[in-house]
Protein backbone atom coordinates (compact mmCIF):
# COMPACT_ATOMS: atom_id res chain seq x y z
CA UNK A 1 0.00 0.00 0.00
CA UNK A 2 2.85 2.35 -0.09
CA UNK A 3 1.90 4.50 -3.08
CA UNK A 4 -1.57 4.69 -1.93
CA UNK A 5 -0.39 5.97 1.28
CA UNK A 6 2.02 8.70 -0.98
CA UNK A 7 -1.01 9.73 -2.43
CA UNK A 8 -3.49 9.95 -0.17
CA UNK A 9 -0.95 12.45 1.85
CA UNK A 10 -0.81 14.25 -1.27
CA UNK A 11 -4.07 13.93 -1.83
CA UNK A 12 -5.32 15.72 1.75
CA UNK A 13 -3.59 19.33 0.66
CA UNK A 14 -5.65 20.06 -1.88
CA UNK A 15 -8.86 17.59 -1.69
CA UNK A 16 -10.80 18.01 2.01
CA UNK A 17 -10.01 14.77 3.79
CA UNK A 18 -8.26 13.56 1.17
CA UNK A 19 -10.83 10.97 -0.98
CA UNK A 20 -14.69 10.34 -0.95
CA UNK A 21 -16.62 9.29 1.96
CA UNK A 22 -16.54 5.94 1.37
CA UNK A 23 -12.84 4.96 0.52
CA UNK A 24 -12.54 6.98 3.91
CA UNK A 25 -14.74 4.06 5.88
CA UNK A 26 -14.89 2.93 8.27
CA UNK A 27 -13.17 4.87 10.45
CA UNK A 28 -11.91 4.72 14.08
CA UNK A 29 -8.42 3.91 12.96
CA UNK A 30 -9.61 0.86 10.82
CA UNK A 31 -8.27 1.52 6.74
CA UNK A 32 -6.96 4.58 7.43
CA UNK A 33 -5.26 4.27 4.02
CA UNK A 34 -7.59 4.16 1.08
CA UNK A 35 -6.60 2.50 -2.41
CA UNK A 36 -5.62 4.61 -4.66
CA UNK A 37 -6.67 3.04 -7.89
CA UNK A 38 -4.79 2.52 -11.06
CA UNK A 39 -7.90 1.11 -13.24
CA UNK A 40 -10.70 -1.01 -13.84
CA UNK A 41 -11.54 -3.58 -16.68
CA UNK A 42 -14.43 -5.73 -16.96
CA UNK A 43 -15.07 -7.37 -13.19
CA UNK A 44 -11.26 -6.13 -11.78
CA UNK A 45 -10.01 -3.50 -10.29
CA UNK A 46 -6.58 -2.68 -9.99
CA UNK A 47 -4.99 -0.36 -7.37
CA UNK A 48 -1.32 1.97 -7.76
CA UNK A 49 0.07 -0.53 -6.10
CA UNK A 50 -0.37 -3.39 -8.59
CA UNK A 51 -2.52 -5.26 -6.40
CA UNK A 52 -5.55 -6.82 -8.84
CA UNK A 53 -8.80 -7.07 -7.02
CA UNK A 54 -12.00 -8.78 -8.06
CA UNK A 55 -14.86 -6.07 -7.87
CA UNK A 56 -17.80 -6.28 -5.78
CA UNK A 57 -17.92 -2.81 -5.12
CA UNK A 58 -18.37 -1.77 -8.84
CA UNK A 59 -18.00 2.01 -8.11
CA UNK A 60 -20.70 2.24 -5.95
CA UNK A 61 -23.23 0.02 -7.62
CA UNK A 62 -23.03 2.25 -11.43
CA UNK A 63 -21.08 -0.29 -13.42
CA UNK A 64 -23.22 -3.08 -13.96
CA UNK A 65 -21.49 -3.83 -17.32
CA UNK A 66 -18.03 -3.69 -15.51
CA UNK A 67 -15.60 -1.47 -15.71
CA UNK A 68 -14.77 0.42 -19.58
CA UNK A 69 -17.65 -1.75 -21.34
CA UNK A 70 -16.00 -1.63 -25.06
CA UNK A 71 -19.36 -1.21 -26.62
CA UNK A 72 -20.45 1.69 -24.27
CA UNK A 73 -17.26 3.46 -23.80
CA UNK A 74 -16.91 3.63 -28.35
CA UNK A 75 -20.71 4.47 -28.44
CA UNK A 76 -20.35 7.61 -25.90
CA UNK A 77 -17.19 8.46 -27.35
CA UNK A 78 -18.29 8.59 -31.33
CA UNK A 79 -21.25 10.46 -30.24
CA UNK A 80 -18.84 12.80 -28.70
CA UNK A 81 -16.72 12.94 -31.87
CA UNK A 82 -19.49 13.24 -34.59
CA UNK A 83 -21.89 15.64 -32.44
CA UNK A 84 -20.78 17.57 -29.59
CA UNK A 85 -20.76 16.84 -25.46
CA UNK A 86 -24.27 19.29 -24.86
CA UNK A 87 -26.22 21.40 -26.47
CA UNK A 88 -29.07 22.39 -23.88
CA UNK A 89 -31.20 22.06 -27.17
CA UNK A 90 -33.34 18.39 -28.19
CA UNK A 91 -31.64 16.27 -30.50
CA UNK A 92 -32.59 12.62 -32.14
CA UNK A 93 -30.43 10.57 -29.55
CA UNK A 94 -32.57 11.90 -26.49
CA UNK A 95 -35.52 10.73 -28.06
CA UNK A 96 -33.81 6.82 -28.79
CA UNK A 97 -32.34 7.06 -24.92
CA UNK A 98 -35.65 7.67 -23.65
CA UNK A 99 -37.36 5.40 -25.58
CA UNK A 100 -35.21 2.81 -24.67
CA UNK A 101 -35.84 2.99 -21.46
CA UNK A 102 -39.39 3.40 -21.94
CA UNK A 103 -39.56 -0.21 -23.63
CA UNK A 104 -37.42 -1.94 -20.73
CA UNK A 105 -39.56 -0.76 -17.75
CA UNK A 106 -42.96 -2.08 -17.34
CA UNK A 107 -44.44 1.47 -15.31
CA UNK A 108 -42.08 3.78 -17.00
CA UNK A 109 -44.03 5.66 -19.46
CA UNK A 110 -41.89 8.82 -19.60
CA UNK A 111 -38.57 9.98 -18.70
CA UNK A 112 -36.31 12.68 -18.15
CA UNK A 113 -32.67 12.21 -17.51
CA UNK A 114 -30.67 14.35 -15.04
CA UNK A 115 -27.14 14.39 -13.49
CA UNK A 116 -27.60 11.94 -10.02
CA UNK A 117 -29.41 9.79 -8.18
CA UNK A 118 -30.00 12.52 -5.43
CA UNK A 119 -30.98 15.16 -8.53
CA UNK A 120 -33.85 12.81 -9.62
CA UNK A 121 -34.94 12.19 -5.93
CA UNK A 122 -35.28 16.08 -5.29
CA UNK A 123 -36.56 16.11 -8.49
CA UNK A 124 -39.89 13.49 -8.03
CA UNK A 125 -40.31 14.62 -4.34
CA UNK A 126 -41.13 18.09 -6.28
CA UNK A 127 -43.30 17.08 -8.48
CA UNK A 128 -45.25 14.30 -6.26
CA UNK A 129 -45.63 17.75 -3.73
CA UNK A 130 -46.69 20.10 -6.89
CA UNK A 131 -49.09 17.18 -8.14
CA UNK A 132 -50.71 17.04 -4.84
CA UNK A 133 -50.94 20.02 -3.74
CA UNK A 134 -49.91 18.48 -0.19
CA UNK A 135 -46.16 18.74 1.68
CA UNK A 136 -45.81 15.99 3.88
CA UNK A 137 -43.31 12.55 2.71
CA UNK A 138 -43.11 9.47 4.01
CA UNK A 139 -39.87 7.64 3.89
CA UNK A 140 -38.04 4.85 5.98
CA UNK A 141 -35.42 4.06 8.01
CA UNK A 142 -32.31 2.75 6.80
CA UNK A 143 -33.00 3.43 3.34
CA UNK A 144 -31.16 6.65 1.60
CA UNK A 145 -32.25 8.62 -0.92
CA UNK A 146 -29.09 11.04 -1.71
CA UNK A 147 -28.03 13.86 -0.42
CA UNK A 148 -30.05 16.44 -1.66
CA UNK A 149 -32.11 18.34 1.15
CA UNK A 150 -35.79 17.67 0.69
CA UNK A 151 -35.88 13.81 2.01
CA UNK A 152 -32.12 13.92 3.61
CA UNK A 153 -31.55 11.48 6.25
CA UNK A 154 -28.54 9.88 7.39
CA UNK A 155 -29.33 6.07 6.58
CA UNK A 156 -27.57 4.70 9.43
CA UNK A 157 -29.35 6.81 11.77
CA UNK A 158 -28.68 6.40 15.53
CA UNK A 159 -31.38 4.83 16.94
CA UNK A 160 -30.94 6.59 20.67
CA UNK A 161 -31.82 9.85 19.21
CA UNK A 162 -34.40 8.52 16.64
CA UNK A 163 -37.17 7.13 19.37
CA UNK A 164 -39.86 4.90 18.88
CA UNK A 165 -39.74 2.32 16.02
CA UNK A 166 -43.31 2.95 15.40
CA UNK A 167 -42.68 6.75 14.81
CA UNK A 168 -38.91 7.44 14.48
CA UNK A 169 -38.18 11.10 14.78
CA UNK A 170 -36.54 12.80 11.85
CA UNK A 171 -33.56 13.23 12.99
CA UNK A 172 -30.16 13.20 11.90
CA UNK A 173 -31.10 15.36 9.05
CA UNK A 174 -27.21 16.36 8.90
CA UNK A 175 -25.33 19.56 9.27
CA UNK A 176 -26.29 22.00 7.07
CA UNK A 177 -30.09 20.80 6.47
CA UNK A 178 -32.45 23.67 7.65
CA UNK A 179 -34.03 21.99 11.03
CA UNK A 180 -37.32 23.32 9.58
CA UNK A 181 -37.67 20.56 7.01
CA UNK A 182 -38.35 17.84 9.78
CA UNK A 183 -41.43 19.08 9.84
CA UNK A 184 -42.11 18.33 6.15
CA UNK A 185 -40.73 14.54 6.67
CA UNK A 186 -42.23 11.34 8.41
CA UNK A 187 -39.76 8.45 8.95
CA UNK A 188 -41.13 4.89 9.35
CA UNK A 189 -39.71 1.71 10.43
CA UNK A 190 -39.62 -0.39 7.10
CA UNK A 191 -41.17 -3.77 6.33
CA UNK A 192 -44.03 -2.92 8.89
CA UNK A 193 -47.32 -2.64 7.65
CA UNK A 194 -48.81 -1.65 11.07
CA UNK A 195 -47.09 1.49 11.57
CA UNK A 196 -47.29 2.21 7.67
CA UNK A 197 -51.04 2.11 7.73
CA UNK A 198 -51.90 3.33 10.80
CA UNK A 199 -50.18 6.93 9.60
CA UNK A 200 -51.97 6.78 6.69
CA UNK A 201 -55.58 6.68 8.48
CA UNK A 202 -54.00 9.41 10.10
CA UNK A 203 -52.28 11.80 8.18
CA UNK A 204 -53.49 9.74 4.61
CA UNK A 205 -54.58 13.18 2.90
CA UNK A 206 -51.62 15.26 3.77
CA UNK A 207 -48.99 13.07 2.12
CA UNK A 208 -47.46 13.99 -0.71
CA UNK A 209 -45.72 10.78 -1.40
CA UNK A 210 -44.45 7.65 -0.02
CA UNK A 211 -40.94 7.64 -1.51
CA UNK A 212 -39.08 3.88 -1.01
CA UNK A 213 -36.52 1.59 -2.31
CA UNK A 214 -38.31 -1.35 -3.57
CA UNK A 215 -35.67 -3.58 -1.52
CA UNK A 216 -33.96 -2.12 0.92
CA UNK A 217 -29.86 -1.95 -0.54
CA UNK A 218 -28.52 0.93 1.74
CA UNK A 219 -29.01 -1.86 4.76
CA UNK A 220 -27.28 -4.66 3.21
CA UNK A 221 -30.08 -5.84 1.00
CA UNK A 222 -33.51 -6.14 2.90
CA UNK A 223 -36.45 -7.76 0.87
CA UNK A 224 -39.95 -6.61 1.36
CA UNK A 225 -41.94 -8.75 3.23
CA UNK A 226 -44.73 -10.46 0.62
CA UNK A 227 -47.45 -7.94 0.18
CA UNK A 228 -45.46 -4.96 1.51
CA UNK A 229 -44.93 -3.18 -1.69
CA UNK A 230 -48.37 -3.81 -2.49
CA UNK A 231 -49.75 -2.32 0.30
CA UNK A 232 -47.50 0.32 0.10
CA UNK A 233 -49.39 0.70 -3.58
CA UNK A 234 -53.06 0.65 -2.40
CA UNK A 235 -52.48 2.91 0.66
CA UNK A 236 -51.09 5.66 -1.66
CA UNK A 237 -53.50 5.23 -4.15
CA UNK A 238 -56.62 5.41 -1.71
CA UNK A 239 -55.09 8.67 -0.01
CA UNK A 240 -54.41 10.61 -3.03
CA UNK A 241 -50.55 10.12 -2.05
CA UNK A 242 -47.79 9.44 -4.81
CA UNK A 243 -45.64 6.87 -4.43
CA UNK A 244 -41.86 7.13 -5.58
CA UNK A 245 -39.56 4.01 -6.27
CA UNK A 246 -35.97 5.03 -5.60
CA UNK A 247 -34.50 2.41 -7.77
CA UNK A 248 -30.73 4.31 -7.90
CA UNK A 249 -29.95 1.09 -7.07
CA UNK A 250 -32.34 -1.27 -7.84
CA UNK A 251 -33.31 -0.15 -11.55
CA UNK A 252 -31.83 -2.14 -14.37
CA UNK A 253 -30.11 -4.64 -11.92
CA UNK A 254 -32.57 -6.89 -9.92
CA UNK A 255 -33.78 -6.92 -13.54
CA UNK A 256 -34.02 -4.92 -16.40
CA UNK A 257 -37.03 -3.64 -15.86
CA UNK A 258 -35.93 -3.16 -12.16
CA UNK A 259 -38.59 -3.95 -9.71
CA UNK A 260 -41.47 -2.92 -11.89
CA UNK A 261 -40.73 -6.41 -13.27
CA UNK A 262 -39.58 -8.02 -10.47
CA UNK A 263 -42.24 -7.47 -8.23
CA UNK A 264 -45.09 -6.24 -10.43
CA UNK A 265 -45.50 -2.88 -8.81
CA UNK A 266 -46.18 0.08 -10.48
CA UNK A 267 -45.28 3.09 -8.95
CA UNK A 268 -46.16 7.10 -10.11
CA UNK A 269 -42.75 7.89 -9.94
CA UNK A 270 -39.39 6.40 -10.28
CA UNK A 271 -36.09 7.43 -9.91
CA UNK A 272 -32.79 5.79 -11.42
CA UNK A 273 -28.91 6.51 -11.35
CA UNK A 274 -26.43 3.73 -10.96
CA UNK A 275 -26.89 1.31 -13.69
CA UNK A 276 -28.77 3.71 -15.92
CA UNK A 277 -25.91 4.81 -17.73
CA UNK A 278 -23.41 1.45 -17.75
CA UNK A 279 -21.23 3.33 -15.36
CA UNK A 280 -21.36 7.18 -16.87
CA UNK A 281 -22.48 9.74 -14.64
CA UNK A 282 -26.46 10.21 -15.40
CA UNK A 283 -30.14 9.54 -13.96
CA UNK A 284 -33.59 9.28 -14.74
CA UNK A 285 -37.11 9.92 -13.53
CA UNK A 286 -39.54 7.79 -15.11
CA UNK A 287 -43.25 8.28 -14.42
CA UNK A 288 -47.08 6.76 -15.31
CA UNK A 289 -48.17 9.95 -18.23
CA UNK A 290 -50.38 11.31 -15.45
CA UNK A 291 -47.31 11.65 -13.35
CA UNK A 292 -45.58 13.97 -15.77
CA UNK A 293 -48.02 15.52 -16.82
CA UNK A 294 -47.03 18.83 -15.01
CA UNK A 295 -44.01 18.42 -16.99
CA UNK A 296 -45.20 18.00 -20.14
CA UNK A 297 -47.55 21.09 -19.66
CA UNK A 298 -44.94 22.99 -18.86
CA UNK A 299 -46.46 23.73 -15.25
CA UNK A 300 -43.32 21.96 -13.68
CA UNK A 301 -40.05 23.24 -15.01
CA UNK A 302 -37.28 19.98 -14.96
CA UNK A 303 -34.30 22.18 -15.71
CA UNK A 304 -30.28 21.48 -15.82
CA UNK A 305 -27.53 22.82 -17.86
CA UNK A 306 -25.95 19.08 -18.71
CA UNK A 307 -29.45 17.26 -18.33
CA UNK A 308 -29.54 14.56 -21.42
CA UNK A 309 -26.18 15.73 -22.44
CA UNK A 310 -24.77 13.92 -25.32
CA UNK A 311 -22.40 11.30 -23.09
CA UNK A 312 -25.84 10.78 -21.08
CA UNK A 313 -27.99 9.88 -23.91
CA UNK A 314 -25.40 7.57 -26.23
CA UNK A 315 -24.30 5.85 -22.50
CA UNK A 316 -27.94 5.23 -21.68
CA UNK A 317 -28.76 4.21 -25.37
CA UNK A 318 -25.65 1.64 -25.80
CA UNK A 319 -26.34 0.18 -22.29
CA UNK A 320 -30.37 -0.39 -23.06
CA UNK A 321 -29.42 -2.20 -25.94
CA UNK A 322 -26.55 -4.41 -24.06
CA UNK A 323 -29.03 -4.93 -21.07
CA UNK A 324 -31.19 -6.84 -23.99
CA UNK A 325 -29.66 -9.05 -24.51
CA UNK A 326 -32.03 -12.85 -24.18
CA UNK A 327 -30.95 -14.66 -20.69
CA UNK A 328 -28.58 -11.97 -19.65
CA UNK A 329 -30.39 -11.24 -15.58
CA UNK A 330 -30.67 -15.17 -15.46
CA UNK A 331 -27.73 -16.10 -16.16
CA UNK A 332 -25.85 -13.74 -13.95
CA UNK A 333 -28.68 -14.00 -11.25
CA UNK A 334 -27.88 -17.61 -11.33
CA UNK A 335 -24.09 -16.53 -10.93
CA UNK A 336 -24.78 -14.15 -8.14
CA UNK A 337 -26.78 -16.67 -6.08
CA UNK A 338 -23.95 -19.30 -6.67
CA UNK A 339 -21.02 -16.96 -4.91
CA UNK A 340 -23.66 -16.21 -2.09
CA UNK A 341 -25.02 -19.28 -1.62
CA UNK A 342 -20.91 -20.12 -1.49
CA UNK A 343 -19.86 -17.45 0.72
CA UNK A 344 -22.77 -18.79 3.34
CA UNK A 345 -21.85 -22.28 3.50
CA UNK A 346 -18.15 -21.44 3.75
CA UNK A 347 -19.16 -19.08 6.73
CA UNK A 348 -20.93 -22.06 8.32
CA UNK A 349 -18.70 -24.66 7.51
CA UNK A 350 -16.41 -22.63 9.44
CA UNK A 351 -18.43 -22.36 12.31
CA UNK A 352 -19.42 -19.01 11.54
CA UNK A 353 -22.98 -17.29 11.75
CA UNK A 354 -23.98 -15.54 8.86
CA UNK A 355 -26.67 -15.83 6.39
CA UNK A 356 -26.99 -14.51 3.16
CA UNK A 357 -29.83 -11.92 1.68
CA UNK A 358 -30.11 -10.89 -1.80
CA UNK A 359 -31.38 -10.76 -5.47
CA UNK A 360 -28.69 -13.01 -7.32
CA UNK A 361 -26.61 -9.61 -9.15
CA UNK A 362 -26.97 -7.64 -5.39
CA UNK A 363 -27.20 -9.13 -2.36
CA UNK A 364 -25.41 -9.44 1.74
CA UNK A 365 -23.44 -11.59 3.73
CA UNK A 366 -24.30 -11.27 7.00
CA UNK A 367 -22.61 -11.40 10.14
CA UNK A 368 -26.02 -11.34 12.66
CA UNK A 369 -27.21 -13.65 15.02
CA UNK A 370 -30.88 -12.91 14.40
CA UNK A 371 -32.98 -11.85 11.39
CA UNK A 372 -33.30 -8.49 9.55
CA UNK A 373 -36.00 -6.64 8.38
CA UNK A 374 -35.64 -3.29 8.90
CA UNK A 375 -32.53 -1.08 10.56
CA UNK A 376 -33.24 -1.66 13.95
CA UNK A 377 -32.72 -5.26 13.22
CA UNK A 378 -29.73 -4.48 11.83
CA UNK A 379 -28.20 -2.55 14.51
CA UNK A 380 -29.22 -4.79 17.11
CA UNK A 381 -28.37 -8.20 15.54
CA UNK A 382 -24.98 -7.39 13.33
CA UNK A 383 -21.53 -8.70 14.94
CA UNK A 384 -19.21 -5.59 13.44
CA UNK A 385 -15.86 -7.73 14.59
CA UNK A 386 -16.58 -10.23 12.29
CA UNK A 387 -18.06 -8.27 9.35
CA UNK A 388 -14.11 -6.23 9.60
CA UNK A 389 -11.88 -9.31 9.84
CA UNK A 390 -13.97 -11.02 6.71
CA UNK A 391 -13.23 -7.68 4.67
CA UNK A 392 -9.88 -7.30 5.14
CA UNK A 393 -8.87 -10.88 5.05
CA UNK A 394 -11.16 -10.90 1.65
CA UNK A 395 -9.04 -7.31 0.61
CA UNK A 396 -5.75 -8.76 1.15
CA UNK A 397 -6.66 -11.96 -0.87
CA UNK A 398 -7.43 -9.95 -4.15
CA UNK A 399 -11.56 -9.24 -3.26
CA UNK A 400 -13.05 -5.94 -3.21
CA UNK A 401 -16.63 -4.81 -2.06
CA UNK A 402 -18.05 -2.36 0.06
CA UNK A 403 -16.33 -2.16 3.81
CA UNK A 404 -19.28 -1.76 5.51
CA UNK A 405 -22.30 -4.24 6.76
CA UNK A 406 -24.93 -2.36 5.79
CA UNK A 407 -23.79 -2.11 2.11
CA UNK A 408 -23.98 -5.19 -0.20
CA UNK A 409 -21.80 -7.09 -2.61
CA UNK A 410 -22.62 -6.15 -6.39
CA UNK A 411 -22.41 -8.47 -9.04
CA UNK A 412 -22.22 -7.14 -12.76
CA UNK A 413 -23.50 -8.49 -15.67
CA UNK A 414 -20.11 -9.18 -17.13
CA UNK A 415 -18.71 -10.94 -13.74
CA UNK A 416 -17.92 -15.02 -14.78
CA UNK A 417 -17.63 -18.17 -13.26
CA UNK A 418 -13.41 -17.60 -13.00
CA UNK A 419 -14.51 -14.71 -10.95
CA UNK A 420 -16.78 -16.53 -8.71
CA UNK A 421 -14.26 -19.40 -8.15
CA UNK A 422 -11.51 -17.21 -7.40
CA UNK A 423 -13.49 -15.57 -4.74
CA UNK A 424 -14.92 -18.84 -3.31
CA UNK A 425 -11.53 -19.67 -3.07
CA UNK A 426 -10.27 -16.49 -1.32
CA UNK A 427 -13.37 -16.90 1.10
CA UNK A 428 -11.75 -20.40 2.31
CA UNK A 429 -8.97 -18.94 2.87
CA UNK A 430 -10.44 -15.86 4.63
CA UNK A 431 -12.69 -18.04 7.03
CA UNK A 432 -10.71 -19.99 8.30
CA UNK A 433 -8.43 -16.91 9.89
N1 LIG B 1 -31.03 6.79 -3.90
C1 LIG B 1 -30.45 5.62 -3.58
C2 LIG B 1 -31.30 4.43 -3.32
C3 LIG B 1 -29.05 5.53 -3.52
O1 LIG B 1 -28.48 4.38 -3.19
C4 LIG B 1 -28.28 6.68 -3.81
C5 LIG B 1 -26.77 6.64 -3.79
N2 LIG B 1 -26.18 5.65 -3.06
C6 LIG B 1 -28.94 7.87 -4.14
C7 LIG B 1 -30.31 7.88 -4.18
C8 LIG B 1 -28.18 9.09 -4.49
O2 LIG B 1 -27.60 8.98 -5.74
P1 LIG B 1 -26.31 9.84 -6.13
O3 LIG B 1 -25.20 9.37 -5.25
O4 LIG B 1 -26.09 9.54 -7.58
O5 LIG B 1 -26.65 11.26 -5.90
Amino acid sequence: TARSRELFERAKLTIPGGAGSTARLPRNGWNPYPLFIEQGQGSRITDVDGNEYVDYLLGLGPDILGHRHPVVTEAVVKAIQEQGTSFGLPYELEIEASEKVVAAVPGVEQVRFANSGSEAVGQAVRIARATTGRRIIVRFEGLYHGWQDSVYWSNHVDLDKAGSAERPRPVAMGPGVPAELEETLVVLTWNDAESFVKLMEERGEEIAAVITEPAVLNTGCILPEPGYLELLRSETTKYGAMLIFDEVITGFRIARGGAHEYYGVIPDLTTYAKGVGGGFPVAAIGGTKEAMRLIADGTYSHSGTYNANVVQCAAVSATMDLLAEPGLYERQRALGDRLARGLESIANDNGIDAYVTGLGTVFQLWFADGPIKNWRDAVAHTREGVFKRWYEEMLVRGVLFHPLQFENLFVSLVHDDRDIDDTLEAAAGAMKV
